[in-house]
C-alpha cells in the first residue's frame, strides 16, 4: 500500500516536471524562482516589460517576442488559481482547466502597470513603507531549513497536556498551547541573519498609482494584498482615494468642464479664431464670425471629461469675458459714434428717417 502511493507520487512529480519543461517555463521567462511571491513576480514583470517594450526596441523582433512572453508569464503567475494549475499540470493543464488559455493583449497587461493611452489619466509613483516577509528565510525566521527544529517541550504538537489536581485523587486534564514554541511546534536553532528571526522586515516599495481618465473625486485605486505582510496571514489591500485638486483653467462638474475665455472688444464685435490647449494636449479651436456678448456661454459637445471606462465624454462650456478699453480719447469717441449710431435710444426706424 505504502509502495503504491510512493510510486504514484513519484510518477506525478515526473509527469509535471516533464510537462513544464516540455512547455513554456513562465518562471524562467520572468527570471524568478518557483517559490517567488506575487510581489516578486510583479516587480520582475515591471522591470523586464519596461526593458523589452517595443517602443524602446524599434524593429527588434526578439525584444517584441520577449515582451509578449513576459505578459503571458505574468498573466499566469500573478493569478493564484492559474499559477497553481500551471505548477501542477504545466501549460497543458491551463489549456484544459481554463477552457483554452486565451491571453490578453500584452499592451493591455503593460498598461495596467504603467497607464494607458494617457488621455486625461495619469500615473503617480508613490513610496509606501511596509512590512514584508523576509526573502532570505521566507518567513521562517531560521538561518536554514535545518535550523528549524521540532519543539522539545511539546514534541512538535504545539499543544501540551496539563494535569491539574482539583482535590485528593481528582485530576482535571486539559490541553494548552505550548508556551515554548507558541503553538507552532517548531523552534529556531539559529536565527536568520537578515531579519534576526523576526520573519519580517520593513521596506519601502514603490507603487505605481494609475489614475484612469474620468475617475471621480473620491474614487479608489486598489492594490490587492499589498498591505503589510506577516507569516500565515493574507495581507490586506492598499487603497488610494482620489482627491481632485483645483485646476487653474478648468472647473469640473460631473463629466462637464467649464472654462473662461477672455476676448477683446474688437474680437467680440467682429469675430475671432483662437486656440487653446486641452487637458490631453490637443488644440481646440474657438471661433465666431458673429458678435459675442459679454458672459455668453458656448457649449462644445464632447469636449468635456471622459466618462470613466466608457468612450463617451461630457461637454465643455466656454464663458466669454469681453475686455473693454479703460480709457478712450475724444477723437476715437467721435469716430465710434459715427460708426455706431446710438441704437440703444434710437429705434432702427427713427435711425433710418434721420439718414
Ligand atoms: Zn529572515
Ligand atoms: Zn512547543
Amino acid at each position: 500500500m505504502k509502495l503504491t502511493s510512493i510510486s504514484f507520487w513519484g510518477l506525478l512529480l515526473l509527469l509535471s516536471v516533464d510537462l513544464i519543461y516540455g512547455g513554456t517555463d513562465y518562471y524562467s521567462i520572468l527570471d524568478v524562482p518557483r517559490s517567488a511571491t506575487t510581489r516578486e513576480i510583479k516587480k520582475k514583470y515591471k522591470l523586464l516589460s519596461k526593458k523589452y517594450h517595443p517602443d524602446k526596441n524599434p524593429g527588434d523582433k526578439e525584444a517584441e517576442q520577449k515582451f509578449v512572453q513576459l505578459a503571458q508569464a505574468y498573466e499566469v503567475l500573478s493569478d493564484d488559481e492559474k499559477r497553481s494549475i500551471y505548477d501542477k499540470f504545466g501549460e497543458e493543464g491551463l489549456k484544459h482547466n481554463t477552457g483554452g488559455q486565451d491571453f490578453h493583449n500584452p499592451f493591455d497587461i503593460f498598461a495596467q502597470f504603467f497607464g494607458g493611452s494617457g488621455h486625461f489619466g495619469t500615473q503617480i509613483e508613490v513610496d509606501v513603507s511596509k512590512q514584508v516577509i523576509c526573502e532570505q528565510c521566507r518567513g521562517t525566521g531560521a538561518k536554514s531549513a535545518d535550523d528549524l527544529i521540532t519543539c522539545s517541550a511539546c514534541n512538535g504538537e504545539g499543544m501540551k497536556v496539563v494535569k491539574q489536581m482539583l482535590g485528593p485523587g481528582i485530576f482535571q486534564q486539559f490541553h494548552s498551547t505550548c508556551d515554548k514554541c507558541g503553538g507552532k511546534g517548531k523552534m529556531i536553532k539559529t536565527k536568520c541573519p537578515i531579519c534576526e528571526g523576526k520573519k519580517v522586515r520593513r521596506t519601502t516599495e514603490q507603487l505605481n498609482v494609475i489614475v484612469d481618465a474620468g475617475m471621480v473625486d473620491g474614487g479608489d485605486v486598489k492594490f490587492e494584498k499589498e498591505s503589510d505582510e506577516a507569516p500565515d496571514t493574507i495581507p490586506g489591500d492598499i487603497i488610494f482615494k482620489i482627491k481632485t485638486l483645483p485646476h487653474p483653467q478648468f472647473e469640473r462638474n460631473g463629466d462637464d468642464l467649464y472654462t473662461k475665455e477672455t476676448i477683446s472688444l474688437i474680437d467680440a464685435l467682429t469675430g475671432f479664431e483662437k486656440n487653446f490647449t486641452h487637458l490631453d494636449g490637443r488644440t481646440v479651436i474657438l471661433k465666431s464670425d458673429q458678435v459675442t456678448q459679454p458672459g455668453f456661454v458656448k457649449v462644445i459637445k464632447n469636449e468635456g471629461m471622459p466618462q470613466h471606462r466608457t468612450k463617451s465624454k461630457g461637454d465643455l462650456y466656454v464663458e466669454y469675458t469681453v475686455v473693454f478699453p479703460s480709457v478712450i480719447d475724444e477723437k476715437t469717441k467721435q469716430g465710434l459714434k459715427n460708426l455706431f449710431p446710438n441704437t440703444d435710444r434710437i429705434t432702427p426706424k427713427h435711425e433710418h428717417n434721420e439718414l
